[in-house]
């Protein structure tokens, strides 16, 4: 195809990344709208952080290891849109907690872990946020976690560590600087659909899924097609150009880092300098050192382990930075084999360790060693029953995924979420962001998807062919 072929193609939106993000909202667009889309990828594949891959027989994935609402939550409505849901089966999972070769479910296992007043605290505090109202915690997006949680007298430090080990996993900032109010709506719709999960076969599927469904409903994708610029005339973007074409649309998404997005492919001078800085000082989440590990032999029967190996959030911070490591860490433990057993080969396990690190920490290589030592200690026999490790450290996420290899995108801290937040509009007109830097709440995979979902009713203020149908 020509590059004037390729500009006389109508498209309603150009989409700019295939990350879950771009996905979705190409996949309710073209399916329930019946918009004709585009979506531009710069890798291979799909998937973004949500992708897998394989290695002797071992499915293994680059990023997320498990779907806080899965079926119950947006994803599942977004399958739904491409006739998809049936394609993916989802396996549940009941996340336990580690301390000190201890293994318990929070926060009930805290009984008798924690004295009784500090057990009665945590309990209304978990009530208060299950049942809270969005209104309400919106209210508390400008107060950090640490501050919310001690505020209801919670301060036991084993309590407390345990809630910021699941703030770790919802959005990857410690507790001191993770906003109550986004945590708050992560547990909270964690907990009411109860259906945490992993879907069979790993991550890719539900990428693959997805990238069928739009197909199928007559949007085009295209791979390892790198965006270079947001084509923008008279002030407003009107498309995108690659390493050897140009696409023009009424409407660029860029699904790719938000942050990157207007800093970077904008031409320079398309952003008010106000804009500009306050985007510029954006911080991202956390990055990780993950560690998947192929068993010739499973040795555990659990799903998904969260450790205490470090209570105190910005100590850990400060010893990572420094490269003055514990010898026990925080650790994330999904065993993937053990929600999907296509994910090893017959009579196998695959068990992942990952450690959430700030990009910068040094000595990675070390890190990695106490990584291993670590589960060991708490899965023993671990080190001996490795076949092979594969490792991607934040250096190998940021070369993958951009972002200073953050786990999430940009994070939700107390000055970046509600309406502090990158939003899904931007001030250049026609260019609008969907992924996990710009609008939604929620975690990960979901944030992203929420995003998509908001792009879309703004969209739909505008212009009522963007409106999704009733379900
Ligand atoms: C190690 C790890 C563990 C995680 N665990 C979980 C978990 O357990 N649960 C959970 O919910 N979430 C988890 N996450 C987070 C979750 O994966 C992300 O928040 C989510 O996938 C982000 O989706 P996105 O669409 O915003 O962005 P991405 O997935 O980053 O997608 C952006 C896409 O844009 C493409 N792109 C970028 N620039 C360009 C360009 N110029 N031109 C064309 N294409 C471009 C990229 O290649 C990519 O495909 C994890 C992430 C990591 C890294």
């Amino acid at each position: 195809m020509t590059l004037s072929d390729q500009n006389h193609m109508h498209h309603d939106a150009i989409i700019v990344g295939g990350g879950i993000g771009g996905l979705s909202f190409a996949a309710v667009a073209a399916a329930l709208m019946g918009k004709k889309i585009l979506l531009l990828e710069k890798n291979a594949a799909v998937g973004g952080r949500l992708y897998s891959f394989h290695r002797d027989g071992f499915t293994l994935d680059i990023g997320a290891h498990v779907i806080s609402q899965s079926e119950k939550g947006p994803l599942g409505r977004v399958l739904r849109s491409v006739g998809k849901d049936g394609d993916i089966q989802w396996k549940h999972v009941r996340p336990m907690t580690s301390y000190r070769g201890d293994i318990f479910a929070f926060p009930r296992g805290l009984e008798g872990r924690i004295p009784a007043e500090q057990f009665t605290a945590l309990m209304a505090l978990m009530k208060e946020m299950v049942r809270m109202d969005d209104p309400a915690s919106l209210e508390l997006d400008e107060m950090d976690l640490r501050t919310y949680v001690t505020g209801r007298g919670v301060n036991d430090p084993l309590a407390l560590a345990c809630l910021n080990n699941i703030n770790m996993v919802y959005v990857c900032v410690p507790d001191y600087e993770a906003s109550a109010g986004e945590f708050i709506r992560c547990i909270r719709d964690e907990a009411r659909s109860r259906a945490s999960g992993y879907p069979a076969g790993g991550c890719s599927a539900i990428s693959e899924a997805l990238a069928d469904g739009i197909r199928e409903k007559g949007g085009r994708i295209m791979t390892k097609a790198e965006v270079r610029e947001i084509i923008v005339e008279d002030g407003r973007a009107v498309g995108v150009r690659t390493r050897d074409a140009e696409h023009r649309a009424p409407i660029v998404v860029s699904n790719a880092d938000g942050r990157r997005t207007l800093l970077d492919l904008l031409p320079a001078g398309a952003l008010p300098d106000p804009e500009y800085r306050r985007i510029r000082d954006m911080t991202y989440s956390y990055s990780m050192l993950i560690v998947r590990m192929a068993l010739d032999h499973p040795i555990t029967d659990y799903r998904l382990i969260t450790h205490i190996g470090n209570m105190d959030p910005k100590g850990n911070e400060e010893a990572l930075l420094s490269g003055r490591f514990p010898e026990e860490i925080n650790l994330f433990m999904p065993v993937p084999s053990n929600f999907s057993p296509e994910c090893a080969p017959e009579g196998k396990q695959l068990l992942t360790a990952g450690i959430w690190v700030p990009y910068g920490t040094p000595d990675v290589d070390r890190l990695e060693d106490i990584v291993v030592d670590t589960a060991d200690g708490i899965l023993p026999g671990l080190k001996d029953a490795i076949m092979f490790r594969h490792v991607t450290t934040p250096e190998n996420l940021n070369r993958i995924v951009g972002e200073d290899g953050a786990i999430i995108g940009l994070g939700q801290t107390t000055g970046q979420v509600g309406k502090k937040r990158l939003g899904v509009e931007t001030a250049v007109p026609g260019l609008y962001l969907c992924g996990a830097e710009s609008g939604g709440s929620g975690v990960g995979i979901e944030l992203a998807i929420h995003s998509a979902f908001e792009l879309m009713s703004r969209l739909a203020d505008r212009d009522p062919s963007w409106r999704i149908p009733a379900e």
